[in-house]
């Protein structure tokens, strides 16, 4: 059998007639760029996080590129950055003018290092940015003690972590702005690309209304050099066809990450870790292995598909040549050698999972 990695056609199936009707809904409209949708889905979203705003925007990247620029970090500023995670997170801060600071992580978690936090803090330093990398947040506790005495921003990378929390509170809430995107692999992915600002500061939102239309809260006033990072109308409709469905999809990818903890053994393998005052939604299922290339071609030859979240850190990628010096990450750069995605979704069934399951514990 083939158990494919994310199948996201079986998923819209699911909901065809839904989606059919409000992409028919809005082509007739009329109205295609931020309007009625927008405006609706993103209250939607504000209130599934538990937050007083939403903004949306056209992709993960602006959502924390925004954000940053919101809280006015800029040239000369220093942001700090887990060293393992997706380069979309340093991106939005070199974007911003600033410069990406990174910290090591964990290796039982992949999350930023909090013990090693506070170290990075320099007089230049303005903000944080936790990234809630594979749908775990980051011990928010520390972080927020940590930026509260240095006066600096938190922002969150929530890109994977819709409907995470920490301590009870969902992701989205847990610093001053988080950023999210709804890039179609996503637990609440759209058709296309779109992301969401989410803050409780009423300033911030209004700021971020501007900057992602040209800086301009009435047409043709122009108060900021603000951006063209819109969500469409279209996407917005469609993303509130699937948000009443994101708590029960995080369920089910729950009840397949407790089978592969309980199921998986393997003394090769090496499971994730839940913090205690996390409740992950298992945006990826990450093992580490020493041999994770040979296990992932052993995976394959039985049907199993696997990812590699991610193979080369940030820092050691050709774009970021130079920044590190003699820096170096220890953690960070052994977890991306070893880690591997396996199959993860709403999609996989029973069979799937233990078929997933058999091949893990026959690799030797
Ligand atoms: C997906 C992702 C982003 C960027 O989102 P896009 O919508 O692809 O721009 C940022 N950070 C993390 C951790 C991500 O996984």
């Amino acid at each position: 059998m083939t158990v494919t990695f994310l199948d996201l056609a079986a998923m819209h199936r699911q909901l065809q007639p839904a989606l059919d009707q409000a992409a028919a809904q809005v082509l007739a409209s009329g109205h295609y760029v931020l309007g009625p949708q927008t405006d609706r889905f993103e209250r939607q979203f504000a209130e599934y996080c538990g937050a007083r705003h939403a903004i949306g925007v056209g992709n993960g990247l602006d959502a924390l590129l925004l954000s940053l620029r919101a809280c006015g970090i800029g040239a000369g500023d220093e942001v700090i950055v887990p060293a393992h995670t997706f380069i979309a997170s340093w991106l939005a801060v070199s974007y911003a003018g600033a410069v990406p600071v990174p910290v090591d992580v964990t290796p039982d978690t992949g999350l930023l290092d909090v013990t090693a936090l506070e170290r990075a803090v320099t007089a230049r330093t303005r903000a944080i940015m936790p990234v809630h990398l594979y749908g775990q947040c980051v011990d928010m506790d520390a972080v927020n003690a940590i930026a509260s005495r240095h006066d600096l921003r938190v922002i969150e990378d929530a890109a994977q972590a819709h409907g995470a929390t920490w301590n009870g509170r969902r992701a989205g809430t847990l610093g001053d702005v988080a950023g999210f995107s709804f890039y179609p692999g996503k637990n609440l992915g759209a058709i296309g690309d779109g992301g969401a600002v989410v803050t409780n500061d009423d300033r911030y939102a209004d700021i971020l209304r501007k900057l992602r239309n040209y800086g301009s809260a009435v047409r043709y006033r122009h108060e900021l050099q603000g951006i063209n990072s819109r969500l469409d109308e279209i996407q917005a409709a469609l993303l509130g066809v699937k948000l009443p469905h994101l708590d029960a999809w995080n369920a089910r990818r729950a009840a397949i990450a407790a089978r592969y903890l309980a199921d998986i053994d393997n003394p090769e393998i090496v499971l994730p870790v839940v913090q205690p005052r996390a409740q992950s939604v298992w945006h990826l299922f990450v093992v580490r292995c020493a041999r994770r290339d040979a296990l992932q071609e052993f995976l394959a030859a039985r049907g199993v598909q696997t990812l590699v979240h991610y193979p080369v850190t940030p820092g050691r990628q050709q774009a970021y040549a130079g920044l590190l010096g003699d820096r170096s990450f220890p953690v960070a750069e052994r977890f991306s050698a070893e880690c591997l995605s396996l199959p993860m979704g709403p999609h996989l069934d029973d069979v799937a999972v233990g078929a997933v399951i058999d091949a893990v514990n026959a690799f030797s």
